[in-house]
């Protein structure tokens, strides 16, 4: 079924040439990933008996969606009425929402069989898939390496051909990092432009929820569905959603492309600066203008995030406490249920980011960490507007390096922040940015371009995005 469920026209084409119910095809799809399951584990289980069930709820819709019938796989963090949705966490163990978040109320009416429960790290803590508590996802480029966080199942399920198109959340990288290296196309919205209802929240002034898949067209044409004004969620925008899927070709002449300095440092893995290069080059032979920028706070972004972003969470995971969800300990008052359905419920780094965060927080060191990151934070977003004025759109590489092995750096969580040095700007600034396949490593992994642009600058995003895929070498 791989090449059957690459990309949407390709799909649809196979499935208006099939001269069976679709309940049969759900059916199929459903088996396919079963079995691919095994081995890649992108999603925490596959419930044929849920599949069929939306599978019939997707017939009765008529085949007008712009979606019809194609399956997309969910983040197990945005909530689907009545399916079990966990954060990959013990303490959401059981929980099935009793409403669907606005995304996925979009692409039911638009027709696409909703696939629940892709694989994700913890509470969307982490870049490897690693921390889920029902085990890895794994890279369906190389099993015995991970497929990146922390959206890895959506990200994989797309890779491995279980589905066309997935839903990702990310907060500081967690769609675009799995996607790079995972081969894929993934997009971050503008923060704001998709409404966040029934994302379960991480970081709410960072989350943002976007499409993963196969190709740069079908980006857009998830965007289109799920972006727009939400009047459920006070941080979408209302501004007009574009016809993005229609803008695509048209080439970038006189695109100025801003390559910032900062981002090409040390420790970034040399296939990875080749491939980058390379795409520069095409961009620069297909009429583009490439003009060095500087984001001079760069470096002081990843520790803003670690501020920020736990802070944050400490807080919104201040709710799970075992009475009004999931998993309740067993204890003697109420306290001690309190603190046994935590500590049984969250697993390391989960416990890690709650002390930080609410360290940073505590009066005394409030002003020391917290303020001072937001400071920082209001600086790299000057950066960013500094360069928007002499470029249109700014490339980098999505990620340091590709693919790494299971279990590499589960001991040590600073190398293992350090994979999404180049994705949590774009998150502290609110911007848009999309990775892009660019290329293979020395080992046959994936590499993945990252574009940045301006706030609801998508459009633009798009454009080049496609450029690149219709006259990429590699
Ligand atoms: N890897 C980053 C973290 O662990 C980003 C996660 C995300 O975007 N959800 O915080």
């Amino acid at each position: 079924m791989k090449d059957t469920l690459n990309g949407i026209a390709n799909y649809r084409k196979w499935l208006n040439a099939q001269k069976r119910a679709f309940s049969d095809i759900a059916s199929d799809i459903a088996e396919n990933a079963a079995k691919v399951n095994d081995s890649v584990h992108s999603f925490i289980s596959v419930d044929k008996d849920e599949i069929l069930l939306k599978a019939g709820n997707v017939e009765k819709s008529g085949h007008s969606g712009a979606l019809y019938g194609v399956p997309v796989a969910v983040k197990d963090n945005i909530c689907i009425k009545d399916v079990l949705t966990t954060c990959a966490s013990r303490i959401l163990e059981g929980f099935r929402p009793p409403y669907n978040a606005t995304v996925i109320e979009k692409l039911e009416k638009a027709g696409a069989l909703v696939i629940g429960r892709a694989n994700m790290d913890e509470f969307a803590f982490g870049s490897s898939c690693e921390t889920s508590c029902y085990g890895p996802t794994r890279n369906p480029w190389d099993i015995s390496r991970v497929p990146g966080g922390s959206s890895g199942g959506a990200a994989a399920a797309v890779a491995a051909g279980q589905v066309v198109a997935s839903l990702g959340s990310d907060t500081g990288g967690s769609i675009r990092q799995p996607g790079a290296l995972c081969g894929i196309v993934a997009l971050k919205p503008t923060y704001g432009r998709v409404s966040r209802y029934g994302l379960i929240a991480f970081a709410s002034s960072l989350d943002q929820i976007g499409p993963m898949t196969r190709n740069v067209e079908d980006s857009a044409k998830l965007l289109e569905i799920i972006a727009g004004h939400d009047p459920k969620d006070s941080t979408s925008v209302d501004i007009e959603v574009p016809n993005y899927s229609k803008e695509l070709g048209g080439g970038i002449e006189g695109l100025t492309i801003g390559i910032p300095g900062e981002y090409f440092i040390e420790g970034i893995a040399k296939d990875v600066l080749l491939r980058v290069k390379e795409a520069m080059e095409v961009y620069r032979k297909l009429g583009a203008r490439i003009v060095d920028i500087s984001l001079p706070h760069t470096k002081y972004a990843l520790s803003c995030y670690y501020i920020i972003a736990p802070a944050e969470a400490s807080s919104n995971l201040a709710r799970y406490e075992g009475v009004h969800y999931g998993r309740r300990a067993k204890a003697n008052d109420l306290i001690d249920m309190y603190i046994k359905s935590r500590n049984e419920g969250f697993g390391p780094e989960v416990k890690r980011r709650v002390i930080l965060g609410t360290y940073v927080l505590s009066s005394g060191y409030y002003d020391a960490f917290y303020l001072k990151a937001q400071k920082v934070r209001t600086k790299i977003k000057e950066d960013f507007d500094a360069a928007f004025k002499k470029c249109d759109i700014i490339l980098t590489p999505t990620s340091p390096t590709t693919a790494f092995k299971i279990g590499e750096r589960m001991d040590d969580p600073l190398s293992m922040y350090l994979s999404d040095v180049f994705t949590i700007p774009a998150n502290l600034a609110g911007l848009p940015a999309i990775s892009i396949p660019c290329g293979l490593d020395g080992s046959g992994l994936p590499v993945g371009l990252q574009l940045m642009g301006k706030p609801f600058g998508e459009a633009t995003l798009f454009k080049a995005a496609y450029a690149h895929e219709k006259n990429n070498i590699n």
